[in-house]
């Protein structure tokens, strides 16, 4: 199934990204937390790749396993930077070789820890050029989703460059988005006014990143300039070596952003589970009473 076809009915998606273990015994705990997961009949889940290709074989595997075993329909991530364009080339037609339909077209992130590094000669410098090029070859095989960014790409100058930049990704032929973790509701709202005002119809699935460890989420929202709200901050210092209490405080803060969410309107949902279904089991069970049958596109109610 087409993730962008499925959308444009207006289903409301739930989707669940997983990363590809490194273990064996890491693969054999993502298929319980799969299997798990599967139960709740997701739109669609999605498996991470390493920005410089060093999970292309482990990424590939995990999606085979994902598509060959479960009913779930799977999106592969594929980044650009550190590809030529026949490896790249090469991994889509594999992918399209083994059925897969989806793909999250990104650019990935230039190593931090080498400052000679340089992308092969003619790779695509920018996710719009992967999405250029997946089109090119592929016509219409794969249906396409790109990143956005509700609070600004940490290389973006502004939101409105912002916005320009993601226009391009969906001129060039991107079906849907997902956004990056946040946890300020406010700016994902003031994001999607923007991208609208601009002309971006594409369905803008906000991403869900459960708090059930919050020296990881502080290190990664610093990361990827996410802000995290202060009295939520304060409240999760307060028990920070207790994780058991760390987690209680996260989930509710994603319930409760959640159903703030869904009462605004938007296509779905998309959970960064970090390969674990505890967190996202709970904060589902909170909310399926409220998840509507169909939304439009643009984010409001509506038949499908
Ligand atoms: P782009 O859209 O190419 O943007 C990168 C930067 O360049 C932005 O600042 C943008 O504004 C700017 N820009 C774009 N076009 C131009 C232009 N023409 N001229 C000048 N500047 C321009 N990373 C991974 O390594 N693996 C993953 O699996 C992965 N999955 C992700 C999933 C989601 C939902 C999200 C939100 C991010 C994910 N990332 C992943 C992180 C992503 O790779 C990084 O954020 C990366 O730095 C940017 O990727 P992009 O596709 O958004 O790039």
């Amino acid at each position: 199934m087409k993730i962008g076809d499925i959308l444009r009915k207006g289903v409301f998606s739930i989707s669940f990204e997983f990363f590809p273990p490194k273990t064996p015994e890491g693969e054999k705990q993502l298929f319980e937390t799969i299997r798990k997961l599967e139960r709740l009949n997701p739109t669609f889940v999605s498996v991470t790749y390493g920005a410089g290709g060093s999970t292309r074989d482990r990424t590939r595997n995990i999606v085979k396993r994902i598509h060959e075993e479960t009913n779930l329909t799977v999106m592969a991530h594929l980044t650009c930077i550190a590809h030529t364009r026949e490896e790249l080339i090469e991994i889509l037609n594999d992918y399209k070789n083994i059925g897969i339909e989806n793909i999250l077209a990104l650019r990935g992130d230039v190593p931090r820890d080498k400052p000679d590094w340089r992308p092969p000669k003619g790779a695509c410098r920018y996710a719009k050029e992967l999405v250029e090029l997946i089109r090119k070859e592929f016509g219409d095989w794969f249906s396409i989703g790109v990143a956005s960014y509700p609070e600004g790409h940490p290389e973006s100058p502004n939101l409105e460059w912002e916005v320009k930049y993601f226009k391009e990704k969906v001129e060039a032929g991107a079906d849907f988005s997902i956004t990056q973790m946040f946890f300020v509701n406010d700016y994902y709202y003031r994001f999607v006014d923007m991208c609208r005002n601009a002309g971006i119809e594409i369905p803008i699935i906000p991403g869900i990143m459960p708090i059930t460890n919050f020296k990881q989420i502080r290190k990664f929202a610093s990361l990827c300039g996410a802000t995290i709200p202060q009295s939520l901050v304060e409240k999760l210092e307060r028990v920070e070596d207790k994780q058991e209490e760390v987690k209680k405080i996260g989930i509710e803060f994603a319930i409760n952003q959640c159903i703030d969410l869904i009462e605004n309107g938007v296509p779905g949902l998309h959970f960064y589970t970090l390969n674990k279904s505890d967190a996202t089991l709970k904060i589902y069970e909170s909310i399926k009473d409220k998840i509507p049958r169909s939304v439009n596109v643009r984010g409001g109610d509506g038949e499908a």
